[in-house]
């Protein structure tokens, strides 16, 4: 494939970003992707590996492109597809009522009856309530998916710069010229944020206002299972995979609100009371696996638009820019999301979907007190309530 000429800087080495130097570099691009860390060290190698987005403008090609990851890579994901989610509260027995209208048209599902669920997910017990099917979806590794993305794009010719901040962008004639670190600039042609958390203060340098909220999320994994048959599987509020090794890995709320995630933070680390919380709830999931003791847990960053939806927008000024930011669904989307800011960097347009619902313009005018009207504030900021009289409470 013959080199186009363009250069593209790619700021952040988590999926989003190297799926993208990989779709690019598959083009014939010259791209670099520039990590302040290792690759997929942050969400990217944290999430609970999901890929079932049926609510995303990107479901379609997340489930076309996801079954052949592995080829078109070179390297394992672990993709498993498939995923059944059920309740044990009573009052969620109906809580597939509707999904119907809400699942795009020509993918199979089914309800399950709590026998059903319990002969595809033998972990669970007595006390299922109801279930559903998706014959679509599924679930990998991170850790193995991020690496996979970095080695097939450096296969291509690009190239990774980890341990290298950007810590400043430079800009010429109304156009992004290059990126700052500390170890000098680095020129491009056209710049691709995709930072994550940190996205929206990459897009403050260049005048561009992204509101975004980082809160942290937990995992934890428990020792080897016997293998189910169906190995994604959700419910009480958890999400879920069983690996190839048969460890449980889960996550799910409650999600921690932080204020800021300074750029040389540390990951955060799993508190004892949520990692107690998502065991507890794992066992009333799979009573079965109420035993199984917990080897790993770990904490991650999730990025989060005000709405909960992903940004993927080509600006119009500077116009050699695309921000992108993923807002909690950024794993499973990954491979089609590499795939639309490939065509928004090269053609200005994407191929295959309709990005307008993940434009920016849907937070013009959004009120500077967003945070505080959604209730997401870090927990020390959200105790301290002001009163009428301008004073803080307690
Ligand atoms: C516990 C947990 C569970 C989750 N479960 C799921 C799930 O099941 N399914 C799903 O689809 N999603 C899930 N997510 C969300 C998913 O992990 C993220 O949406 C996704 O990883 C975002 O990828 P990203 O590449 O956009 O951002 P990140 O993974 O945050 O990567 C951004 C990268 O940019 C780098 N960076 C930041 N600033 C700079 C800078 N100034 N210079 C250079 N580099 C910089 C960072 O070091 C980082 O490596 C989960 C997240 C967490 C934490």
């Amino acid at each position: 494939m013959s080199r186009t000429g363009t250069s593209v800087v790619v700021v952040g080495g988590g999926v989003t970003g190297l799926s993208t130097a990989w779709w690019l570099a598959r083009s014939g691009v010259d791209v670099t992707v520039v990590e302040k860390g290792i690759v997929g060290f942050e969400a990217s190698g944290r999430n609970g590996g999901g890929a079932t987005h049926y609510q995303s403008p990107l479901f379609h090609e997340e489930q076309r492109l996801w079954p052949q990851m592995d080829e078109l890579l070179g390297y394992p994901t672990e993709y498993q597809r498939e995923r059944i989610i059920f309740q044990v509260d009573p009052r969620k027995e109906k809580f597939h009522e509707g999904l119907s209208l809400r699942l795009p048209a020509g993918y199979d599902w089914e309800v399950l009856d709590p026998k059903q669920v319990r002969e595809l997910v033998p972990l669970a017990g007595d006390n299922v309530v109801s279930g559903v099917h998706f014959h679509f979806g599924g679930h990998a590794n991170p850790q193995r998916t991020a690496q996979a993305y970095a080695w097939a794009a450096q296969d291509l010719g690009a190239t990774i710069l980890q341990h290298t901040a950007v810590t400043g962008i430079a800009m010429a004639g109304g156009r992004v010229t290059g990126v700052e670190t500390a170890k000098g600039t680095i020129g491009c042609d056209a710049l691709v944020i995709a930072a994550g958390p940190q996205t929206g203060k990459l897009a403050a340098m260049i005048g561009v206002g992204l509101p975004m909220a980082a809160a942290r999320a937990e995992m934890i994994v428990t020792e080897p299972l016997a293998m189910m048959p169906i190995t994604g599987v959700d419910g009480n509020g958890l999400y879920g995979r069983q690996t190839l090794r048969g460890n449980l890995a889960y996550g799910g709320g409650p999600h921690e609100w932080q204020d800021d995630v300074v750029l040389d933070a540390a990951p955060p680390k799993p508190s004892g009371s949520v990692t107690r919380n998502l065991a507890k709830r794992v066992a009333e999931l799979l009573p079965k696996a109420a035993h199984a003791r917990v080897i790993r847990s770990w904490a991650g960053v999730i990025e989060n638009t005000p709405d909960g939806r992903p940004v993927i927008e080509r600006l119009s000024d500077p116009g050699n820019v695309v921000v992108a930011t993923m807002s909690s669904v950024g794993f499973g989307l990954s491979p089609a999301s590499g795939h639309a800011i490939r065509d928004l960097v090269i053609d200005g347009t994407c191929s295959f979907a309709d990005l307008s619902k993940l434009s920016l313009k849907r937070f013009a005018g959004i009120r500077d007190d967003w945070r505080a009207h959604l209730k997401w504030l870090p927990p020390q900021a959200a105790e301290v309530r002001v009163g009428p009289g301008g004073q803080a409470a307690r």
